[in-house]
C-alpha cells in the first residue's frame, strides 16, 4: 500500500489523525498500515497512566541478511495542541497554494509527521537485502518523555536489536531544507532553591532571621558563575534565574522564606550531576537547600563519516552543505545516543508548534530523496 502512496499522502493520512501528547491508538494503526505491507514487524505496546499516559510506542523492523548493518530512523506522531487561530482545521490536512508554493497545513505537518512520511516513502524503495532498517516510533516526545523513547530502547534491547546507526527526524532546518543538522544537543537542567528564615516584624529585625539578604547572595554568586567557555562544537554553558518567589504582601514582615529557580543548559564539559552537586555547595554556603532535575544530558556525534554520509546526501539534493550544529533544546537524541551515532536532520522549523503549521509539499519530496541516499550510504558505509 505504502509502496504506491505519495509522501503526501502518506503525510495526509498521518496529519488526519488527531495525536495529541501523549498519544496511542490510531496514528499508530495508520503508521502500522503503511510499514507492514513494506515487510516491517511492528512491536507496539503502552505504557504509563495519566497524566503523563497512557503512551504508545512502536519499534518496527526490517531484517536485512545475516551480518547486514542496522539504521534506524527515529521519530514521534504526538504533537502539540494545535491551540486556536487556524486557518483550516488542524487535524484536516489541507494544501493550499501551488507549484513550488504549494504547502500542506496541519499540526504536526513539521514536527514531525510529514518528516516521518518522508522515512515512510524512502524505505519503500530500498531493498531488504541492503541491510537491516527501522524506526523507533514514540508517541511521548513533546510531553515528559516519561514513557516514550526510554522504553522503547528497553524493548530494543530485550529484542537484541540494537541500530549501528540512528537518524532523528526532528526539524532541524531554519532558512530553507538542508540548512542545518543537529550533531549534538545541550544538557538542560532546573534547580529548586530555598532559604528558609525566622518571619518577624521590620521594626525588631533582631528577633527574626530574614531568608532575602542570603538568597540574593546566592544567586547573585550563581549568577557570576562562569561555567566554561565553550568547546569547538558547542557554545558556553548558560544559567539562567527564571524565579524568584518571596511571596509577601506586607510591608511590615520579614518573610519566613524565600525561593528561587535556576534552569541551566550546558555542554558536554559537564554532566548533570555535577552542576546539581556545585550548585548545592553555593546553596549550602549561603544556609540554603537545592534540588535539582536533570532533564537530559548533552550529546555530541562528533563530526566524521556518519555527518559526512549526510551532508553529502543533503548536498546532493539540495545543493547546500547543512552547518553541524548543537543549538536549540533538547530532543530524543538524548537517550538515543546511548545506542550509537546519532544525528538529526529534517524539514523547516519555522512553523513548528504555531498555529498554521505548515510544510512546502516540494520539501517533502526532497526529503524522501535525501532520507533514501542517507539511509542506503549509511548501510553501505556500516557494511565496509
Ligand atoms: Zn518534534
Amino acid at each position: 500500500m505504502a509502496g504506491k502512496m505519495s509522501v503526501i499522502d502518506i503525510a495526509e493520512a498521518l496529519i488526519a489523525c488527531p495525536s495529541v501528547t501523549p498519544a496511542t491508538g490510531l496514528v499508530f494503526d495508520c503508521l502500522e498500515g503503511m510499514l507492514a505491507p513494506l515487510g516491517f514487524t511492528c512491536h507496539r505496546f503502552v505504557e504509563g497512566e495519566a497524566p503523563d499516559g497512557p503512551v504508545e510506542n512502536m519499534f518496527a523492523i526490517r531484517k536485512g541478511p545475516a551480518g547486514t548493518p542496522h539504521f534506524a530512523f527515529a521519530g514521534h506522531l504526538d504533537v502539540v495542541p494545535p491551540g486556536d487561530g487556524w486557518t483550516s482545521a488542524p487535524f484536516a490536512p489541507e494544501r493550499r497554494g501551488s507549484g513550488k508554493a504549494e504547502l500542506l497545513y496541519g499540526r504536526g505537518a513539521v514536527d514531525m509527521k510529514g518528516s516521518i512520511a518522508a522515512m515512510v516513502a524512502a524505505v519503500a524503495d530500498i531493498p531488504s537485502e541492503a541491510g537491516t532498517l527501522s524506526f523507533i516510533i514514540t508517541g511521548d516526545e513533546e510531553g515528559p518523555a516519561r514513557y516514550g523513547t526510554i522504553a522503547l530502547m528497553d524493548r530494543m534491547r530485550e529484542l537484541g536489536e540494537i541500530p549501528d546507526l540512528c537518524l532523528v527526524g526532528e526539524p532541524t532546518s531554519v532558512n530553507r531544507l538542508g540548512d542545518m543538522m543537529k550533531i549534538g544537543r545541550r544538557g538542560s537542567l532546573s534547580v529548586w532553591l530555598a532559604v528558609e528564615g525566622v518571619q518577624g516584624h521590620v521594626a525588631y529585625p533582631h528577633l527574626a532571621d530574614n531568608p532575602c539578604p542570603k538568597l540574593v547572595a546566592m544567586l547573585a554568586e550563581l549568577d557570576g558563575l562562569v561555567l566554561d567557555e565553550g568547546t569547538d562544537w558547542f557554545q558556553p554553558s548558560n544559567l539562567e534565574i527564571t524565579d524568584i518567589d518571596v511571596g509577601n504582601p506586607t510591608t511590615n514582615i520579614i518573610p519566613a522564606a524565600a525561593r528561587a529557580r535556576v534552569s541551566i543548559r550546558f555542554n558536554d564539559l559537564h554532566t548533570g550531576d555535577g552542576l546539581v552537586a556545585m550548585v548545592t555547595q553555593i546553596a549550602q554556603k549561603h544556609g540554603g537547600t537545592a534540588r535539582g532535575i536533570v532533564s537530559g544530558e548533552p550529546f555530541l556525534t562528533s563530526p566524521g563519516a556518519f555527518s559526512q554520509v549526510i551532508a553529502s546526501a543533503v548536498e546532493a539534493e539540495t545543493g547546500i552543505v547543512p552547518e553541524a550544529s548543537t543549538s536549540g533544546g533538547t530532543s530524543d537524541a538524548r537517550f538515543l545516543k546511548d545506542f550509537c551515532p546519532v544525528i538529526e536532520f529534517g524539514l523547516n522549523n519555522a512553523t513548528m508548534h504555531k498555529r498554521d503549521e505548515a510544510v512546502a509539499t516540494a520539501d517533502l519530496a526532497a526529503l524522501v530523496r535525501i532520507y533514501r541516499r542517507i539511509a542506503e550510504a549509511a548501510l553501505a558505509t556500516q557494511a565496509t
